[in-house]
């Protein structure tokens, strides 16, 4: 809050010496960050890179939607450089709506896979999130275990728990089945775990693997991040294990965490140097390990924790895809009762 503050205030001494524009203001070299990544994961990644360039990083942090809101409608008077946020659901909105920039980076293209980035380069994964099965060590034998369609057969009636499908998390798997089976098949999966629910979808990853805990059902699907604080919180003999789906098949599905440079940034060779950074050796095993994803480049390791919940096959299909298909995703979901 202090943050925001200040920076208001020297935009407005700013703007009251009439003719200086904002890129005058930046002419330091300063970045300015809005980022739906919250604050504790993303400031000692600035500091260091503060400490290697000298050039400052000031951001903001809200929620994916209001930020990209915000962004949409300041326009080219927007203080931005450089947008930053979870989901590729939230990174292809703000694409589609024209606030970033397409970035040309041998760097980027080089240390970014493929499939975790834009095709047009406007926004590129930062880290890797995985969203996998996490089941009842109590009461489940993982060779019961399979894929995510699977949890729509009937052995799992009144076993399953999900986060609401109001999250993009969801909007961005179901997508992600979408382009893979189309719609006949995903919406007969998703109506199979609306069927098998033990309960009212819930709000977060966390109360969800709770219920898990509870007693109130066997398996649920979440980010092995929230898996990786409840260990951190209840300690690694929780009664609950993460098992990696569709080996078989196409992968685990993965999402990132990413950024883009704005359209109207007033330093985009700042913002183009920090997104650069942030995708090298170092600033990868940071950003990876401060909220416990995955690195986006292959060679880096990711944290102790994450290694101890061993290696699966990731889906490699593009990112993209959930944000592409997220419409026809949401609309599918409401048809089958997913609530
Ligand atoms: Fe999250």
């Amino acid at each position: 809050m202090q943050l925001i503050r200040a920076f208001a205030v020297a935009l407005t001494a700013v703007t009251a010496v009439s003719g200086l524009s904002l890129s005058t203001a930046q002419a330091a070299g300063e970045v300015v960050v809005y980022s739906a990544r919250q604050e504790h994961l993303i400031k000692p990644l600035f500091d260091r890179f503060t400490e290697q360039t000298g050039i400052d990083v000031r951001y903001i942090t809200d929620d994916a939607g209001p930020l990209l809101q915000r962004l949409r409608a300041e326009g080219r008077n927007t203080r931005a450089d450089m947008l930053m946020t979870v989901d590729a659901g939230n990174l292809w909105q703000a694409a589609e709506w024209g606030v970033l920039a397409s970035v040309e980076s041998d760097l980027l293209r080089e240390r970014v896979p493929q499939h975790l980035r834009d095709p047009d380069s406007r926004w590129f994964g930062l880290s890797v999130r995985a969203r996998t099965i996490v089941y009842s060590t109590d009461r489940v034998d993982p060779s019961e275990l399979s894929t995510y369609e699977a949890l729509a057969d009937p052995d799992w009636k009144g076993r399953v728990c999900l986060r609401t499908s109001k999250k993009v998390y969801n909007q961005s798997l179901v997508a992600t089945m979408l382009s893979r089976h189309g719609e006949e098949r995903t919406e007969q999966v998703v109506r199979g775990w609306v069927d098998n629910l033990a309960t009212q979808p819930f709000s977060n990853d966390t109360s969800l693997m709770e219920a898990i805990i509870a007693g109130q059902c066997d398996v649920g699907i979440v980010n092995t991040y929230y898996f990786g604080r409840l260990q951190q919180r209840d300690g690694e003999d929780i009664p609950l294990k993460l098992f990696w789906p569709n080996q078989d098949a196409e992968g685990v599905h993965v999402n990132v965490s990413g950024a883009g440079i704005t359209r109207h940034a007033g330093n985009p060779e700042g913002a183009l140097r920090l997104l650069e950074w942030l995708a090298d050796e170092e600033a990868q095993q940071m950003f990876g390990a401060l909220n416990m994803e995955y690195p986006v480049a292959p060679e880096v390791s990711p944290d102790e924790r994450v290694a101890s919940w061993g290696d699966f096959q990731a889906d490699t299909l593009n990112v993209s895809e959930a944000g592409r298909l997220q419409v026809p995703a949401v609309m599918l979901m409401d048809r089958a009762g997913y609530r």
